[in-house]
């Protein structure tokens, strides 16, 4: 995701900032999914924050890798209440209709070996990067 996004993103959930001074995956890597993802952590995001608002509590979960897995954006955290991993499925879910790179309407589908959650218009754009980077254009 643009550097940018990803701190937005921080700036709007300042309690998912990294922890200042532990190397974990979550420092080095941050947000690793496509910029078309974007809308669903800031909806998981408020969707967490809610959760811990209704019970009066500071959100304390510590999260470990935010990232896209065979097409499926996955969560990792640790800690926190137990909701949330039942929020973190739901949104998992979701990721399999919202394509990766553009936001639309995605469906999960095999690029080669990849799996990926994309719509018709990203898919024939990567294939078409692909096909110029194959024959030394880019
Ligand atoms: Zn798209």
């Amino acid at each position: 995701m643009k550097a940018e996004l990803q701190e937005q993103l921080l700036s709007h959930f300042p309690w998912a900032r990294p922890i200042s001074g532990r190397e974990s995956l979550w420092s080095k890597y941050g947000f690793s999914i496509g910029d078309g993802w974007y809308d669903l952590i800031e909806n998981l995001f408020s969707e967490i924050e809610v959760v811990y608002r209704v019970k009066g509590r500071e959100v304390d979960l510590e999260i470990v890798q935010i990232k896209e897995r065979f097409g499926v954006l996955k969560v990792y955290f640790y800690g926190g209440l137990d909701e949330l991993y039942e929020l973190a499925h739901k949104y998992e879910e979701l990721s399999l209709s919202v394509c990766y790179d553009c936001g639309g309407q995605g469906q999960h589908r095999r690029i080669g070996f990849w799996w990926i959650t994309m719509c018709d218009n990203c898919e024939d754009n990567r294939i078409a990067s692909a096909n110029r980077k194959l024959n030394g254009r880019e």
